[in-house]
């Protein structure tokens, strides 16, 4: 492998830019001439409103001392629910929610019909099919007249400084479709927001003094050196999900995880080809905790649903994350006035139908079970409820919470959180509780029967 500087690179994308691009569909149908380029391009820049002030420490209380690395089989879709009700319990919910499902579809019932569970479908498809092999990244090799690259090219590595290389992945990561990008670095401490365990194949996450990483049928390696952890989100349809719960709203979020593996494994493509390494989970959060990357990324802040909340989005968007040693400046945390918001609304918490979510005003230290990773002053929830009710309406999302929250109606709500209001959020919590009030939409529960007539934007958003 050999190394050289970012002008020389410069030269030799060139080189192959005008030697390779034999047709139309080749690097000519990018924004970018080359990775400078991409650097330097305007979608490059982590560009902050002046109403979301970085900060040293994120707005939610962190003791990382009691913090330890989760067991992720723990999660509710593993073994946290069977362990939580009783593995006869969960049979027995499991097989009432089958049932439920079934009547439905026959009943055509509204919201719950085969064409919107048809939907949530195929929103999943291109997550499932790539889950597998996602730890190294894919090894498809694209050809010379797709990429540019000459085949079997033993390239020289991308040099770029850690800040440059940042712009240059979030440039990227946004090319891709993700909305928006961070970074974090693995010390001590952020290291145990990646999982011990990966509930989905039940191998070990492991961190080892090598150079490659590798995985066994028992464990998957980490090489110390892959340091850096970079955090995207993708939004969800805010349209999709104010049907919640009925599943149009879980369509919605199977078309985002889809959405986010295509970003990770482009991510990981770019990554390897630049000549890093680039480590991933296949986008069902098993390698570690997505929100609390997100959160310590700054994508945005922890709230009341115990999950993070964009300033831009609210909690409709996902959060995914990839492993990289490709050497990245990290982005600092951010504090936009929603966890602080949190403590007087309480909106989610109220309608929530499972008492799953926390309706103190202060947040805690004290976890509701082994579903929880203790460590963070937050709204633990009671994530069996939650699950319960979703086996009961049929074995799929219920939504409402997030549908629910204010900060999830940017664009449609008569009293709605835009700009103007969120300036005021972020600086004084003084009118907190009377924007709470003044929140009278639902957010939730729309005719699932519209939705199909109206004219969708790309995405649904
Ligand atoms: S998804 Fe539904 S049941 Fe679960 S916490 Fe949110 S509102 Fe409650
Ligand atoms: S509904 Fe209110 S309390 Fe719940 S997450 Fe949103 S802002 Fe926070």
């Amino acid at each position: 492998m050999k190394y050289h500087s970012s002008q020389s690179k410069r030269g030799f994308m060139k080189k192959l830019w005008l030697e390779g691009d034999t047709h139309g569909g080749g690097p000519g149908s990018t924004r970018y001439r080359d990775l400078d380029e991409v650097k330097a391009s305007k979608a490059a820049e982590r560009k902050l409103p002046w109403w979301i002030r970085e900060v040293d420490k994120p707005t939610v209380e962190i003791d990382w001392g009691r913090m330890k690395r989760f067991d992720s089989s723990n999660i509710m879709f593993v073994n946290g629910f069977s362990e939580a009700v009783g593995p006869d319990n969960a049979m027995k919910l499991g097989k009432q929610s089958a049932e439920k499902a079934t009547k439905s579809i026959i009943e055509n019932e509204l919201g719950y019909t085969l064409r919107e569970k048809a939907l949530v479908a195929g929103g999943w498809l291109t997550s499932l099919l790539t889950t597998e092999h996602a730890f190294l990244g894919p090894e498809i090799p694209i050809p010379f007249t797709m990429s540019g690259i000459p085949d079997g090219f033993d390239y020289h590595r991308y040099e770029g400084t850690p800040e440059e290389n940042t712009r240059m992945v979030r440039a990227a990561a946004k090319l891709y479709g993700a909305d928006s990008v961070g970074v974090v670095e693995l010390d001590e401490n952020t290291r145990k927001l990646i999982y011990e365990f990966d509930g989905w194949d039940g191998r070990k996450w492991e961190f080892e003094d090598v150079d490659r990483a590798y995985e066994t049928k028992k464990n998957k390696v980490i090489p110390y050196k892959a340091k850096w952890v970079i955090v995207y989100t993708i939004r969800m349809s805010p349209l999709s999900m104010a049907t919640a719960p009925a599943a149009l709203a879980t369509a919605a979020s199977s078309l985002a995880y889809s959405q986010g593996t295509s970003v990770q494994l482009r991510l990981q493509q770019f990554i390897n080809r630049l000549g890093y390494q680039c480590l991933a989970d296949g986008n069902m959060g098993t390698m570690g905790n997505s929100p609390g990357f997100g959160v310590l990324a700054g994508l945005g802040e922890l709230s009341r649903l115990n999950r993070m909340i964009s300033p831009y989005w609210g909690p409709l968007v996902r959060v995914y994350k990839v492993v990289t040693d490709l050497p990245l400046a990290p982005t600092r945390p951010i504090d936009a006035g929603i966890f602080r918001f949190c403590r007087t609304c309480k909106k989610c918490a109220e309608v929530c139908p499972s008492n799953a979510l926390s309706i103190e005003t202060e947040p805690s230290w004290e976890v509701q079970g082994p579903w929880n990773n203790p460590g963070v002053k937050t709204y633990y929830e009671k994530a069996p409820n939650c699950f319960s009710h979703w086996l009961r309406i049929g074995g799929h999302d219920c939504g409402i919470c997030l549908a629910a929250c204010p900060f999830s109606k940017l664009d449609k709500s008569f009293i709605h959180i835009h700009n103007l209001i969120r300036q005021i959020l972020s600086t004084t919590p003084v009118f907190n509780g009377m924007f709470r009030k003044l929140d009278g939409d639902s957010g939730y529960g729309r005719n699932p029967e519209t939705w199909w007539d109206s004219d969708l934007p790309t995405y649904g958003i």
